[in-house]
């Protein structure tokens, strides 16, 4: 399996830390609003790069964090007139609908800066001991960027090129820092905003130092993926490079992986930008399902330009392999039970053609792009194959592979059957005449039966009332 890693600009071939195992990090939203479609993106594709590991049979330890102290949040609390934690709890559990309806599945830890804040200060004390970071008389503290020489290797920037900018960097006054491009890890408190006790001042840490403590509490010192968009190349990942490294002496990451733009008129969307749209507002329109499958229909690292006629394409990508597998579970339901033909075995193995493509793509950087073409083309084989007359085995056979590659990309393609209002209305008339029949054992049968597909039935004076669980 082949990734390309930014730090030396080349796909390479992946050889994990440890035998069987990834550990990866991906960067996680700040919590102060509903998440665009821009966050979803590495969501989603670094779900999927996940889904696949897993599916090659690696244990994949995956931690991605939420970044709950901000300014942004406090900002939002103070207009509220909240505590900042309500801003952040109410955004970390809509954040985690979102990702539940984008098929994103939960991270091994999600950790939030705020309840690592001990191990952050632990981080900076010894920066400082090292000769990394200093102190300036406010009691900010500042990485000092020109002690550790390979500043610069991620984001391919030379040191004396450099021009301080980037989030972290605003905050605090210029003139304290011994050198522009010195980077803050401490910051005073501010009237009105949350803060910690430190051996330097009460206050709050930097953004970067975050991710740093993060990934070496839950991963170790070393990891083999770190992961996010590519607009955190430069200063946030550069800047964590530099803490981790500095302070834990090893390499931080073998394995840096960045996802292009999601953008709209070829503009990056975002939120400071007002051009975006929030993954709820998508999901008004369309099933969430439809975006996964918009996302992954481009390779991770292009940029992706987002548009109603791109939506439609994929809703209608989607639904072929929808329909091919809802055709499977119709010809299941009357298919013979009996040994599969030799022509039936061979057009099994034919079919294997189409896994080794999509193994082949995704084995080269995730190219979810081409791996969903390999699908397609089998979801044709597939659809010109079976017939009324096909044995069982062989239709669950074509029907497990299709659902098999759709499982990876995160794809939910088996839709269990829906029942419909008029099929439960007539299943609970016939248990009301089962039961005046004394035929309870029957009436029982209908109300399990409407129990597993989510239906709860609700005896009232009124008759029998129910409802969608
Ligand atoms: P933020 O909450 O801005 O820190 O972003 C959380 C994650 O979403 C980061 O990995 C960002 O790089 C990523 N991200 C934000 N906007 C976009 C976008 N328009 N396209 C792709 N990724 C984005
Ligand atoms: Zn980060």
């Amino acid at each position: 399996m082949k990734i390309y890693n930014t730090l030396s600009r080349q796909k390479e071939e992946f050889v994990p830390l440890e035998e069987g195992k990834v550990s990866m990090y991906v960067c996680g939203p700040t919590v102060y609003n509903l998440i665009h479609i821009g966050n979803a993106r590495p969501m989603i594709v670094f779900d999927t790069a996940r889904r696949y590991m897993e599916h090659k049979g690696y244990a994949v330890n995956y931690v991605s964090n939420f970044t709950d102290v901000d300014d942004k949040i406090i900002r939002k609390a103070n207009e509220e007139g909240v505590d900042p934690s309500v801003i952040s709890e109410r955004y970390i559990a809509e954040c985690r609908k979102d990702m539940q309806a984008l098929n994103v599945k939960p991270a091994t830890v999600h950790p939030k800066a705020t309840e690592e804040i001990g191990g952050m200060i632990d981080m900076i004390r010894s920066l400082i001991d090292k000769g990394h970071a200093y102190t300036a008389q406010d009691g900010t503290v500042y990485f000092k960027t020109r002690s550790f020489k390979p500043y610069g290797k991620l984001s391919h920037k030379n040191l004396d090129d450099l021009r301080s900018g980037g989030r972290s960097l605003l905050v605090s006054g210029e003139e304290q820092k011994q050198d522009p491009l010195d980077f803050v890890l401490w910051k005073p408190k501010k009237e009105g905003e949350p803060y910690w006790e430190s051996p330097w001042c009460e206050g709050r840490p930097g953004w970067h130092i975050e991710c740093s403590v993060m990934s070496r509490k839950y991963l170790g010192e070393e990891i083999d993926i770190h992961a996010g968009g590519e607009d955190l190349i430069f200063p946030h990942h550069e800047n964590e490079i530099a803490q981790s490294e500095a302070a834990n002496g090893k390499e931080f990451a073998k394995y840096w992986m960045h996802n292009g733009f999601l953008n709209i008129d070829n503009k990056k969307m975002s939120k400071s930008e007002g051009n975006f749209f929030t993954v709820r507002d998508i999901g008004e329109k369309y099933d969430l399902q439809v975006l996964r499958f918009f996302m992954l229909s481009a390779h991770y690292r292009s940029p992706l330009n987002f548009s109603a006629e791109l939506m439609e394409a994929a809703s209608n990508g989607l639904d072929r392999i929808v329909t091919s597998v809802t055709n499977l579970n119709f010809l299941l339901k009357n298919a013979q039970d009996r040994e599969m033909t030799e022509e039936e075995k061979k057009l099994i193995e034919e079919a294997k053609e189409y896994i080794v493509k999509f193994d082949e793509a995704m084995d080269d950087d995730f190219n979810t792009a081409d791996a969903i073409s390999a699908i397609f083309e089998l979801v044709k084989f597939v659809n010109t194959s079976v017939s009324g007359d096909s044995a069982s085995v062989f239709l669950h056979a074509m029907k497990d592979e299709i659902v098999l590659l759709s499982d990876i990309c995160g794809l939910i393609v088996d839709k269990k059957e829906e029942i419909l209002d008029t099929q439960i209305e007539e299943l609970i008339q016939e248990r009301q005449e089962a039961r005046k029949a004394r035929n309870f054992a029957r009436a029982d049968e209908i109300r399990d039966t409407l129990a597993a597909q989510g239906i709860i039935l609700e005896d009232t004076r009124e008759g029998v009332k129910w409802k969608r669980a």
